[in-house]
């Protein structure tokens, strides 16, 4: 009887932490259990290097940054090393890291079986099954190419998957309606928001005071919005002219029309607008929007504020529900001791707490959409901006992405991106019914395997930039760091062998045979000269030890990496 089971293959940007430890010693007690019960266990170990973190590291070293200095060296390293880790580039630093867990593993006795160990972008026979891996994946049509929104650093010029952000993991595109506002000249002051059918409780429009704003041509029309938008139109393939600079303070007490009411509101200065957030400009709601309610208290507490008449602006109640008697924006503020609008933290979480009540609860009493649900003045709304011309979109992420390089990351459009079809049904499937003859300890967790699976999308699985494997196809394309993990426990089953044969001579062929028992062994073995038992020898062991029998992992890491991982397990080696 055979047991396979494995611990992920850690990221070898510094030594081991005490959490690792944690988790190998109930991988190697596993082992050693099993190997008494009379098991042939397979506990094998390989690294990870791909990606942008390891190449991340080497630039902050090159800027002589102090604290990833400070950091090498608690993990070890000397000067020397670090002088190294500068002149040699990343794949040392990869290889350098790798020693240095392999030392420590074999020193606090790991039962491990060495002889299989690889580390990913830099071992060549790595990449030579990525490779066999994306060109039958594209076979099957599970790679494809497309237009589609994805999460961007604008410093790397390259897409940021979750594993190459400081912040921001799980956070992705998303669209968000922009309502445009007219001033009395003509001007567009376009305002981002998720919650359009709001539009009617709209009291005043916020900007962030003396601040660079631009004046830009998009779709014939003047849009006023922060310079960040720019660069994030140009992204999203709008065609934007910038026209002029202006300091936001000109736009200070001007009036704009609700293209909904008609009614003229003031503009006015909050600080807590984010010029890298939607347009740079606001529209301002305080009954329903606690960032709203708190800005205008603060504004009121203020000269500037008395000398714009704020005092005579009040919360335009537009949404009931039972939760909330008076004012719902109001009354969250209270619950949650808010006295400014610096108060991000507890200001995101009040405004959450809103938006969902009055998303699912609330009903609408202003005209034309009285007594109905707010789900569905939503989508009313949205038909009457689209017929009166004031509705426009714009891409957002969900929440602050920071990449690895230290930018912040916005959406960008990209054309002729590679994505894995995550989104095909029969796939999905497939995949359920693999999770539904597993083991999940705690058993709570399969669910959450479960509602992943239905959530995922088509997921871009290349970068421009980092360690790893060309797409065959098209090699100015590097296979991104989640994409290149999926089935590489299968791997371990024959690199030992693999790794006799010269890599010149490793291709598809060979893997195919190997893992999908197609093609004569005879043939195979002599147009490449491999000796027929080595081919042998590397089937039968797959067909021996795969599939894996258990993985342990950190339940941070549990849902979506395992079913990145899963999904193309059950489709590229059956099951
Ligand atoms: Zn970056």
């Amino acid at each position: 009887m055979k047991i396979f089971h494995n611990f992920p293959y850690p990221y070898v940007n510094g030594a081991p932490h005490i959490g690792h430890t944690f988790s190998f010693f109930r991988a190697d007690s596993y082992a050693r259990f099993k190997r008494l019960g009379g098991y042939n266990v397979l506990f094998p170990q390989g690294f990870h290097a791909t990606g942008e973190p390891i190449v991340g590291t080497v630039e902050r070293l090159k800027q002589n940054d102090a604290s990833q200095i400070e950091t090498f060296k608690l993990f070890g390293a000397s000067d020397e090393d670090i002088k190294d880790f500068v002149e040699k580039g990343p794949e040392f630093v990869a290889q350098y890291w790798m020693n240095k867990w392999m030392e420590l593993l074999k020193k606090s006795g790991m039962s491990i079986d060495w002889r299989r160990t690889f580390i990913t972008a830099i071992t060549p026979h790595y990449n030579k099954f990525i490779e066999w891996q994306y060109n039958t994946l594209r076979k099957k049509g599970y790679v494809v190419q497309g237009t589609h929104p994805v999460v961007w650093c604008p410093h790397c010029q390259s897409p940021t998957g979750d594993h190459d952000r400081l912040k921001g993991e799980g956070e992705s595109p998303i669209q968000f309606y922009v309502i445009k506002f007219k001033l009395e000249g003509g001007e567009v002051l376009p305002c981002a928001t998720l919650r359009p059918e709001t539009v009617f409780g709209v009291t005043n429009i916020w900007v962030k005071p003396s601040e660079e704003y631009v004046v830009i041509e998009l779709e014939r029309e003047r849009w006023i919005v922060s310079k960040e938008t720019v660069e994030k139109f140009k992204d999203q393939l709008r065609d934007v002219k910038e026209l002029e600079k202006i300091n936001s303070d000109v736009l200070i007490g001007k009036l704009a029309e609700n293209p909904v009411t008609k009614e003229k509101v003031p503009v006015l200065p909050a600080p807590f607008v984010d010029l890298s957030f939607g347009t740079g400009i606001v529209m301002s709601v305080p009954a329903h929007a606690p960032y709203d309610y708190i800005a205008l208290e603060d504004l009121k507490k203020t000269e500037a504020g008395k000398k714009l008449g704020v005092e005579n602006i009040f919360p335009k109640k537009i949404i009931e529900l039972e939760d909330y008697k008076g004012i719902p924006a109001e009354e969250a503020c209270k619950a949650y001791h808010i006295e400014n609008q610096t108060q991000v933290e507890k200001l995101e979480m009040a405004t959450e707490e809103v938006y969902k009540k009055e998303f699912h609860k609330g009903r609408m009493i202003v005209d034309p959409f009285k007594n109905i649900p707010v789900r569905e003045a939503k989508e009313k709304t949205v038909e009457l901006l689209k017929s009166l011309e004031a509705l426009d979109y714009i891409w957002e992420i969900t929440g602050l992405v920071i990449c690895r390089c230290g930018t912040r990351c916005h959406v960008k459009i990209l054309e002729n991106q590679w994505f894995l079809k995550f989104s095909d049904e029969e796939w999905k499937r497939k995949v359920k019914e693999c999770i539904s003859m597993m083991k999940f300890y705690p058993e709570e967790i399969r669910q959450q395997f479960v509602n992943t699976v239905d959530w995922l999308e088509n997921k871009a699985c290349a970068r421009k930039t980092g360690l790893g494997t060309r797409l065959p196809w098209d090699k100015e394309w590097i296979v991104e760091t989640l994409s290149d993990s999926t089935i590489y426990m299968s791997f371990y089953t024959i690199y030992h062998y693999l790794k006799q044969i010269p890599i010149e001579k490793v291709n598809d062929e060979l893997f195919d045979f190997i893992f999908l028992g197609k093609g004569n062994l005879k043939e195979i073995s002599k147009k490449y000269g491999i000796k027929e038992r080595l081919l042998e020898k590397m089937r039968e062991e797959f067909e021996y030890f795969y599939p894996v029998d258990l993985r342990t992992s950190g339940k941070d890491l549990g849902a979506e990496s395992l079913n990145i991982l899963f999904v193309p397990s059950c489709r590229n080696l059956g099951r």
